[in-house]
């Protein structure tokens, strides 16, 4: 059997490159042999939300699998034909929903009829997309090309405890070309200031911060706030402007302001650079570009960016072209498919 070999220390040498393999491995058929995972991580090897990803994939295309358990460094996926069923998967800690999200968005491009799956597991933890920007920045883009997926957030998830559920849909689909250059200068800035068993008032002063400072480069706040109640406790703003994104986690000890402050920063940064996608966005859109070709404009070129670009090369006949791109006050980059 002939198999893509993809060394997953390459570059970023973390999580993705495992998610973005067996993903298309799955569209493809090609089987895929994974070694040195997550080489630059501290913790070496799959860790629960790569696993439970890994079993979500293996599930939908009876898959064989070697080497699928927590702390393995080398994996081999031979995937069956994509056959859709509806599921339940618990990570069974804290681990990022959305990074499950992100592994079983891509097969939406691969199935022939819908599937719905339940995950358990973090909606909002370090590192990963917080659960609403999945929903009004990633997803959302993705719809606008053609990508139907819905995300429905039934319970919230924090570290360590997690206990967050989602329910994701997703219904074949086939992406559009991209043309999605510079971002549009809406000033409509949405956004979600949410806590969970902590004081109404957290989520109110981060809305309060969030506001003032949108307020002050004049543009147009409209911040939700959410309390709910679960196993396990944290906070955080989450804001979405058109296709760019910000969004800041709470901590203990961080004062609910900064929080607000970091997010809107984030968010701030990424208008100025004037273009379509944030950068992480640009690393998100890679595989969707590479079936649908076209053009994005990206206000950085990540590392996460160009391993994804190198992983998608592996199962894909595409090449990607990088540009700085400096017209109309923008300072960015395109990725074309070239
Ligand atoms: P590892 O533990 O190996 O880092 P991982 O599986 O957590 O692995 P990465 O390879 O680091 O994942 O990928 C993280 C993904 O989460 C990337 O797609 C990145 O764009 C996305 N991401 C991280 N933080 C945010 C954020 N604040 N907003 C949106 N997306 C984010």
């Amino acid at each position: 059997m002939d198999f893509v070999v993809i060394d997953g220390s390459y570059l970023e040498g973390g999580g993705q490159i495992v998610r973005t393999a067996v993903s298309l491995s799955a569209i493809t058929q090609k089987p895929v042999k994974i070694i040195n995972i997550r080489k630059k991580r501290k913790n070496k090897g799959l860790a629960p939300q790569h696993v439970s990803a890994v079993k979500a994939v293996k599930k939908l295309c009876n898959a064989e699998v070697f080497g699928l358990k927590v702390g393995s460094e080398e994996l081999t996926f031979i995937p069956s034909k994509l056959s859709p069923k509806d599921f339940t998967i618990d990570i069974g800690t804290a681990g990022s929903i959305s990074l499950v999200i992100q592994t079983l968005l891509p097969l939406s491009l691969g199935i022939n009829k819908k599937f719905t799956v339940k995950i358990k597991g973090g909606t909002d933890v370090k590192r990963a997309p917080p659960i609403d920007y999945v929903k009004n920045v990633t997803l959302k883009i993705l719809r606008d090309f053609g990508v139907l997926t819905e995300i429905e957030v039934l319970k919230r998830g924090f570290y360590p405890e997690g206990g967050g559920e989602v329910i994701f849909e997703v219904k074949p689909s086939k992406v559009k070309k991209f043309d999605l250059v510079e971002h549009s200068k809406s000033d409509l800035v949405e956004g979600i200031a949410y806590v969970q068993n902590l004081d109404e008032n957290i989520a109110r002063r981060m809305r309060k911060k969030a506001v003032d400072l949108l307020n002050k480069e004049k543009l147009m706040p409209n911040i939700k706030i959410e309390c709910s109640k679960g196993i396990s406790t944290g906070a955080g703003i989450v804001l979405w402007n058109d296709t760019l994104g910000g969004s800041c986690l709470g901590e203990k000890g961080l004062r609910a302001e900064i929080v607000a402050e970091r997010a809107v920063n984030g968010l701030l940064k990424e208008r100025k650079s004037g273009m379509a996608l944030d950068k992480y966005m640009g690393d998100q859109i890679i595989p969707f570009l590479a079936f649908g070709k076209g053009i994005v404009g990206v206000s950085e070129i990540t590392n996460h960016t160009k391993t994804n670009i190198w992983v998608v090369k592996h199962f894909l006949d595409v090449d990607f072209e990088i540009k700085e791109y400096k017209e109309n006050n923008c300072n960015g980059f395109t990725i074309e498919v070239v």
